[in-house]
């Protein structure tokens, strides 16, 4: 490639004259080189060597008396790196005398085949001074080696590396995955030598005995449990056949050899030894190489309570059904499971006609629903159940029956059991019909009786009242006197017999009541005229606290103007002189109640209630004539029930009493 042609311009004449080696070695070098003249900027090319023709492919006419920088052509790829400044500074170096070496610039050279397109290169430049003999710097030396070669190797290099790398870090991967998976491994061994221990230890704290048998159904292992079960050590038992051991057992031997096949069997079996029977549970599972595992279960103890149980539940059956009374229990959702024998021997009936809802057939049709309505509000409420209605006897009669069913609970308050009973009444019903008779025809016999009394005692009262008239001739002074005491006498005796009698009428339900809207304040104030007489005549103050608006009541006029007059005047009967008597009216929820308290002798507890039976007196005197019979709370209460009302006691001996007396609101006060 070089050119054998001889330069035209030979500076080295003038420049080089003593160094004809270093011409010849710039000519002929493979390097790109030219001589530059010191004339910066502009650095004019005195010579260039073949190898730069080469390189630049630009022939050496071209660039002779050029700029060094006219002849690099601009290029859009290298423009950016056209390293200009290092150059220039590379150069100035030189001038001053220094050699400078740029290790890497790019330079693009135009692609002889393509016009306008270049092809890629890599340059390392130098430059150096070139001294004359004098010492002086008279040019500069320009060399361009191509570094393509290697810039490329290098960066095929970086870019293997850089698989390599890759390759590396997929081996490295691929290492520490391998560990990752051994430590997994190792982590699982591990963690199934845990589970194994720990399946070991269970089976070892296990209460239930267990233990593995090999295909001769020999023993392999066993927990402690089992030998304890059996009251031999591991040592006697491991390796020793089942059968030979326990001949007992042969009879199970069908589960064992079905699990052995691969079958799990499960079975209850009774061992006995002679000694002591065992009650147990078996599970036998097929295990690896036709061998079982076994677990057994001690259930003596719940066998026994079992039978314990059904033993209590039979004497309790027994016992129930010896009762005359009729029960029976149901399921929580009213389902009857169980009837005693009472039952059937009163219905007549048969097992299966009665289970269930079967008791239906035995009711009065015309009772039936208020019954089932009342036991379904049970089920669904879980309350008592309590009723009185007649069952149809097996001789096809309907007698009365007070039932009570009482729920059983669980822990959690719910009902799991319901147990009933019928108990026949049909004698208690009877005895009440004659009590009621006897009643009847005691009031019968009162009003009657008082009735009676009353003719002749008004026959007395009439010609009392003509003799103390004088109508039947003149009285001295001892016979008024007389006269007026059988006077007081027999008004007593009629006011008796007019309690006894309105009791009697009350009691025998004759009573009518002619119930209106009665103004209860006024019906107070009328009894107050007479009240507040005896009051000063006893020295008692007595008080009435009424409400200034009217407050009406539904009730009959003089059976309300009764009531407080016999409470007011036991109020004056029983408080000592000196006490106080208070009269409130107030309305409530409805109603009007009326408070009569007084500072008296107060009622004994145990005689609050009695005090409203009749013909009941506290502490009764039966030589103490007008204090009445004991009738007019027992009337009073009848009359204020009568009125839809009612009358109760508050009392403390001693401190005195309050009547309370309460009666609806006529609908206009409501
Ligand atoms: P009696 O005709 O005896 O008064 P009652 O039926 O009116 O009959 O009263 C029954 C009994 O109640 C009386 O005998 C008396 O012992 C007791 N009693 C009634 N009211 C009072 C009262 N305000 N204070 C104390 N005891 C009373």
């Amino acid at each position: 490639m070089s050119s054998e042609k001889p330069y035209e311009h030979d500076p080295m004449t003038s420049v080089f004259s003593p160094v004809r080696d270093a011409w010849l070695a710039f000519r002929h070098s493979s390097n790109a080189a030219m001589i530059l003249d010191l004339d910066s900027p502009t650095w004019t090319v005195l010579e260039i060597n073949d190898a730069f023709q080469e390189a630049t492919l630009q022939n050496r006419e071209h660039l002779i008396g050029k700029g060094l920088f006219e002849i690099f052509q601009e290029n859009d790829e290298t423009s950016r790196d056209y390293g200009y400044i290092e150059i220039a500074h590379a150069l100035e170096a030189a001038t001053a005398g220094q050699r400078m070496v740029l290790p890497l610039q790019r330079y693009d050279i135009p692609d002889p085949e393509t016009a306008g397109a270049f092809v890629e290169r890599y340059w390392q430049l130098t430059s150096s001074p070139v001294w004359n003999a004098a010492g002086e710097v008279v040019a500069l030396l320009h060399e361009a080696q191509d570094v393509t070669v290697r810039e490329r190797s290098m960066a095929e290099q970086s870019r293997h590396s850089a698989a390599a790398d890759e390759q590396n870090r997929r081996l490295a991967a691929q290492a520490e995955e391998l560990q990752r998976a051994s430590r997994e491994l190792q982590e699982r061994k591990k963690e199934a030598e845990t589970q194994r221990e720990r399946a070991e230890n269970i089976l070892e704290t296990m209460a239930d005995a267990q233990y593995v048998l090999d295909s001769e159904f020999r023993f392999v292992s066993l927990n402690t449990a089992m030998a304890r079960a059996v009251n031999l050590s591991r040592e006697q038992l491991i390796g020793q056949s089942l059968w030979k051991l326990f001949p007992g057992i042969g009879d199970t031997e069908r589960y064992y050899r079905e699990a052995a096949a691969g079958t799990a069997a499960h079975f209850v079996h009774e061992y006995s030894d002679g000694r002591l029977t065992i009650s147990a549970e078996v599970d036998v599972y097929p295990s690896t190489g036709g061998g079982v595992a076994v677990f057994w279960r001690d259930i003596t103890a719940r066998v026994d309570a079992e039978a314990r149980l059904r033993e209590s539940e039979t004497q309790l059956r027994t016992m129930v059904d010896a009762l005359p009374t009729l029960a029976w229990t149901a399921r929580a959702d009213g389902y009857i499971d169980w009837y005693n024998e009472q039952w059937y021997i009163y219905t007549g009936s048969r097992r299966e006609d009665m289970e269930g809802w079967g008791w239906q057939s035995v009711h009065d049709p015309a009772r039936l629903s208020a019954v089932m309505a009342e036991w379904t509000r049970c089920i669904d409420s879980g309350a008592k159940f309590e009723m009185t209605f007649p069952l149809l006897g097996g001789d096809g009669k309907f007698r009365p029956f007070l039932t009570r069913v009482a729920p059983l609970h669980n822990a959690d308050g719910a009902v799991v059991r319901w147990f009933g009973t019928n108990t026949n009444i049909e004698h208690e019903h009877a005895a009440r019909r004659l009590a009621e008779e006897a009643n009847e025809s005691k009031t019968t016999f009162l009003a009657t009786m008082s009735h009676e009394l009353r003719t002749p005692l008004n026959a007395i009262g009439g010609y009392l009242d003509l003799l103390l008239m004088e109508l039947r001739g003149p009285l001295n002074d001892m016979q008024r006197t007389d006269l007026e005491r059988i006077r007081r006498s027999h008004q007593r005796l009629s006011g008796l017999i007019n309690d006894v009698l309105h009791f009697a009428k009350i009691d025998s339900g004759h009573t009518a009541f002619e119930i209106t809207s009665v103004d209860i304040g006024a019906a107070i104030r009328q009894v107050e005229e007479v009240v507040s007489l005896q009051c000063t005549a006893k020295d008692l103050a007595c008080d009435f606290e009424l409400p200034q608006s009217r407050i009406l009541v539904s009730a009959d006029g003089d059976r309300l103007g009764q009531i407080l007059l016999n409470l007011l005047t036991n109020a004056v009967k029983y408080t000592p002189p000196g006490g106080s008597i208070v009269t409130t009216c107030d309305t409530i929820n409805g109603d009007a109640v009326v408070r009569i308290a007084d500072t008296g002798d107060g009622i004994a507890e145990a005689q609050l209630q009695t005090i409203f039976d009749p013909f009941v007196q506290v502490g009764r005197r039966l030589n103490a004539p007008g204090e009445g019979v004991g009738l007019g709370l027992s009337i009073s209460r009848a009359l204020a029930e009568g009125m839809n009302g009612s009358l109760s006691v508050e009392s403390q001996v001693g401190k005195g009493s309050v009547f309370t007396l309460t009666l609806p609101l006529a609908q206009s006060s409501r």
